[in-house]
């Protein structure tokens, strides 16, 4: 009732606000608007800090009137004689339209200059500080005259996060879930050191312990997995045990990894009973494990995933020349010649993510560009294989 009966006193919903809010993180006037069934709603109270008796009221962001607010929080049942230190407010930000911006994160429109966080239209701290490590580094390396630091989207999240910024703009606060991945059973975890080593070590941004330590886990990984690749489990060595997981005995020696991929089955169960057993005493066994079993068990489903992403890459890097007068290319449709003066891809992978840009138009972008650079470049089967609706949720 108090926040209805104020609503157009809030700054979101009276017109002093017009942008979007982040879309995952609602004000308690939007909750109000956009739930009116509710009966409930959980705060909840987060100290401040070890030595201050502030709280922080969780669930309740508002942009209502001080007294408004203060009535609110008194309506809360044990919080009658609650003492407001800090109203909520809510605050508004320009940004920079990101498909203006190279995949590097440097404006197209004035080289030299990058850009990084929530100014690029994202809202998150794993999103601004992704950004910052990106364009923190190709500032070093175009500094130092070096190639620039791109990161795909079966590399890295950052390169789904600066994939779909750059090629689709954003109309509201971009959030990096990880269902706008496609490559998600490549974009793990566990394998963060094998995926994204090489790449950090090559521009430069380990440190001399973090080098060592990756040498450390690449060794402990090749050693573990012909372990479990090479070593044999012999039935009578290991079919009471997987019985004891409801797993059918085994009538010949078998590799523990081709176990793995039974349910249930993991090395934890098999590793005290094979022979040879696997080196205990090698760094940083337990994480590796992890990843490998991991490895092994969903193994035919990754390498599909990996096929797919190598088949999109060969087709999808074919280069596009920053500078091509789309408007002036006439075998493409209307929307296609708007969408690409728009965004300017750099890649036709980047243009076949553009939404509304069709195979057709892809294929004849590349005839467009063969004819204006001499190019060949392959291009087998664009239409099936250059990658389309792939992105966003789901
Ligand atoms: C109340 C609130 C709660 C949030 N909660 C979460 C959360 O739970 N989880 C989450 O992931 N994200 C959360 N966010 C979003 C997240 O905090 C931001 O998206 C993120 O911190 C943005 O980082 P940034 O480095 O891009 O920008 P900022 O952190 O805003 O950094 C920009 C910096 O530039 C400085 N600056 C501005 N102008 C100039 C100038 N002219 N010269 C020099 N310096 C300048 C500013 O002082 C500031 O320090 C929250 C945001 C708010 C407001």
């Amino acid at each position: 009732e108090i926040v209805s009966s104020n609503l157009e006193r809030s700054a979101l919903y009276g017109g002093e606000i017009a942008g979007q809010g982040p879309r995952y993180c609602p004000s308690i006037e939007d909750k109000i608007v956009k739930f009116p069934n509710a009966s409930r709603h959980q705060l909840f109270l987060e100290p401040e800090g070890l030595d201050t008796v502030e709280m922080y009221v969780n669930g309740l962001s508002t942009s209502l009137p001080a007294n408004v607010q203060l009535e609110m929080l008194r309506s809360v049942p044990g919080m009658e004689n609650v003492r407001m230190t800090r109203t909520g407010y809510a605050i508004e930000y320009d940004y920079y339209p990101p498909h203006q911006l190279r995949p590097t994160l440097e404006l197209k429109a004035l080289p030299g200059l990058l850009l990084a966080g929530q100014i690029n239209g994202t809202t998150g701290y794993e999103e601004a500080a992704g950004q910052g490590l990106l364009a923190g580094a190709n500032a070093a390396l175009q500094a130092l005259g070096r190639e620039p630091l791109v990161l795909q989207r079966d590399d890295a999240f950052i390169g789904v996060l600066v994939d779909d910024l750059v090629t689709k703009g954003t109309d509201e606060p971009y959030r990096l879930f990880t269902s706008r991945a496609e490559f998600r059973l490549l974009l793990r975890q566990d394998n963060a050191v094998a995926r994204l080593g090489a790449i950090a070590e090559g521009v430069g941004l380990l440190t001399e312990v973090q080098r060592l330590r990756r040498r450390v886990i690449e060794d402990t990984t090749v050693r573990a997995r012909s372990w479990l690749r090479e070593t044999n489990a012999r039935p009578e060595q290991v079919n009471a045990l997987l019985e004891t997981v409801g797993s059918a005995p085994l009538r010949e020696p078998t590799a523990v990894a081709n176990l793995l991929r039974r349910p249930g089955v993991t090395v934890g169960l098999l590793r005290g009973a094979v022979e040879p057993a696997l080196d205990d005493s090698l760094d940083g066994l337990q994480g590796v494990l992890a990843g490998l079993e991991m490895e092994e068990r969903y193994a035919g489903y990754i390498a599909r995933e990996r096929d797919r992403a190598d088949a999109l890459r060969r087709n999808g890097d074919f280069p596009l020349p920053l500078e091509l007068p789309y408007a002036q290319l006439h075998s493409l449709s209307h929307e296609a010649r708007q969408k690409l003066e728009r965004v300017r891809p750099g890649t036709l992978g980047q243009a076949g993510r553009i939404p509304g840009i069709s195979p057709s138009d892809l294929q004849n972008l590349v005839m467009e560009v063969r004819k204006r650079t001499g190019t060949q470049g392959a291009l087998s089967g664009a239409t099936e294989s250059v990658p389309r609706g792939t992105c966003g949720a789901g």
